[in-house]
């Protein structure tokens, strides 16, 4: 997994400048801390939101309970046709009842009485008990009624402006308080509003009976809480960023300390360090060259030439290998545009098995392709036999995919690993590349010798075609195309070299010194560089 992800990072790390490396990640550090505060200033105000959503309802809780109270006692207020007595005692319900201004008694005969002199008409009284949130009565302020049915009619009636006042005092800043009731509510702004979508997404108190047909929705806008992390905590945003900034710092000095050669590597593809090498592939038979392996190369500023048995494992560790060879393809395309190469002409690039696992290896690949579908030249992907193919869908559909392509895979280092007859018919290899070792082994080992003589038999029963690596003496030569060997590489017929080099070698004719022993043609020196 840590090495997917590491894979991944050095995939698209790579091919940005350090300085939009770093700058993404202090952007990241920064979006970070900012993300942290606005959840710690969201946080903060839902809990204060929630202390004063809850003080404001014990406030409104506290005075409706006493007008509700004062209502009990206007039930017994005995009603008659004069109401003189009636109206001092409403009056005196209406003076004892904090924001109270108006009261009003009905008896069962309808006889009605009210605490006001001035206001001796009986407004609208709905049989259902209702609270009633009104707006624009007398002085155009909004009011409260309450009532209540039972024998007659009992009805109190109190001033918005205490209401309003509790409504100010909870709201604060961008935060808003609101007294609904129904399909209305009660704003700070001393106004009854019809009741509308965006109340509704506050945060909602009820309040408890008899109170309870009323609740409290206090609600904070998202602007001011965007604004609050940014202004309100500077100490939160301050402290993430520090934090964010000494994780990637100590994840970063991690990252250099472990694996310095991983970014010496990174740092040679960004500046183009890495170069290819030609080594011929030819048959046993006649010596004719009918393909070539790329092999990768490294100059180093200051330390030179390092070895690819060196680099390549380094590469792999540091999850590298795949932008190496993404760039070592690309490197391939250009070169090989300029060669004339026979048809039927194999090109052999090695591929790291993690590489066949990735769908963008096909993508990779096309450019190559069209280039030596021109010269009718054929691709072959070399995978070591080292590290088995990962047995993930993924991989068998790039594997696919590429077949369609007219892509061939050769199993290199054949004769070190575990591959059985089910893995190589599994996926399919058109070659195998014999391990080194088993040319060296002739006529010194013969258990080797003898695994070499029977891959042949395995081979035609497999169908796949065997190239024999390493072979360096005009003896080995001899030895594998008298037993049938098709393929031979080795330094016998030459050595990795430049472009130019192969071309040369090419088309010199240098091959026909490498016909069989059998026509007694003597070795040629093959050149390096
Ligand atoms: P390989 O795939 O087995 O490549 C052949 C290696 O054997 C090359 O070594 C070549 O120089 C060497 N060789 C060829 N003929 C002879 C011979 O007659 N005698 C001896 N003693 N050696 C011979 P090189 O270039 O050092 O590469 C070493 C390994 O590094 C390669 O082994 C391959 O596994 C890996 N490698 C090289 N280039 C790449 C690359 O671009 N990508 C990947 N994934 N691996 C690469
Ligand atoms: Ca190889």
């Amino acid at each position: 997994m840590l090495k997917k992800v590491r894979t991944l990072w050095s995939r698209y790390a790579l091919s940005p400048k350090p300085a939009v490396v770093y700058s993404a990640a202090l952007a990241s550090c920064l979006l970070t801390g900012w993300l942290l505060s606005l959840l710690v200033t969201w946080q903060q105000d839902r809990t204060e939101l929630h202390e004063r959503v809850s003080l404001l309802t014990q406030q409104l809780d506290q005075q409706i309970g006493l007008a509700n109270g004062a209502l009990g006692r206007i039930d017994g207020v005995p009603v008659s046709a004069a109401c003189d007595l009636p109206r001092q005692m409403l009056a005196s319900v209406v003076q004892s009842t904090p924001h109270a201004r108006y009261a009003l008694r009905v008896g069962a005969d309808g006889t009605a009485c009210t605490s006001d002199l001035s206001r001796q008409d009986v407004p609208a009284l709905p049989g259902d008990g209702r609270v009633l949130l009104l707006s624009g009565s007398r002085d155009g302020k909004a009011v409260l009624r309450l009532q209540r049915h039972g024998y007659g009619v009992s009805m109190i009636e109190l001033g918005g402006d205490a209401f309003v006042n509790l409504l100010q005092q909870a709201a604060s800043g961008d935060m808003q308080a609101y007294m609904v009731l129904g399909e209305q509510y009660l704003a700070a702004d001393g106004k009854v509003h019809p009741m509308d979508d965006s109340i509704g997404q506050g945060l909602s108190y009820s309040l408890p009976a008899p109170s309870g047909q009323f609740s409290i929705v206090m609600q904070e806008s998202w602007l001011s809480v965007l604004e609050g992390s940014l202004l309100r905590r500077p100490d939160t945003l301050l402290l993430a960023v520090l934090a964010g900034l000494v994780l990637a710092w100590s994840l970063l000095r991690r990252e250099v300390a472990r694996n310095s050669t991983g970014w010496e590597i990174a740092q040679g593809i960004r500046n183009r360090e890495f170069f290819t090498h030609y080594q011929p592939i030819v048959t046993a038979e006649h010596g004719e060259c009918v393909g070539v392996e790329v092999l990768a190369r490294w100059r180093h500023p200051v330390q030179g030439a390092i070895r690819s048995d060196l680099f390549i494992p380094a590469a792999e560790d540091a999850g590298l290998i795949v932008p190496l060879t993404r760039y070592l393809i690309r490197r391939v395309t250009k070169e090989l545009k300029q060669v004339a190469l026979p048809p039927g002409f194999f090109v052999g690039i090695n591929i790291a098995a993690e590489h066949l696992g990735m769908p963008d290896l096909v993508e990779d690949c096309k450019i190559l392709l069209a280039v030596l579908r021109e010269k009718k030249a054929v691709l072959v992907l070399e995978v070591s036999e080292r590290y088995p193919l990962p047995e993930h869908q993924v991989t068998h559909r790039v594997v696919q995919d590429l077949r369609q392509m007219g892509v061939k895979l050769a199993l290199d280092d054949f004769g070190i690993g575990h591959a059985d007859r089910n893995y190589l018919r599994r996926w399919g290899f058109d070659y195998l590349k014999v391990e080194k070792g088993y040319v060296s082994a002739l006529g010194k080992d013969s258990f080797k010798t003898n695994i070499l003589d029977g891959l042949l038999q395995t081979s035609h029963q497999l169908g796949v075609q065997v190239i024999v690596k390493g072979v360096e003496t005009q003896g080995q030569q001899n030895y594998l195309s008298v037993k049938g060997f098709e393929f031979l590489q080795g330094f016998y017929f030459g050595k990795p070299m430049t472009l130019n080099h192969f071309r040369q070698w090419l088309y010199s004719g240098i091959t026909q010194d490498r016909v069989p022993a059998a026509v007694g043609l003597g070795r040629a020196e093959a050149t390096d560089r």
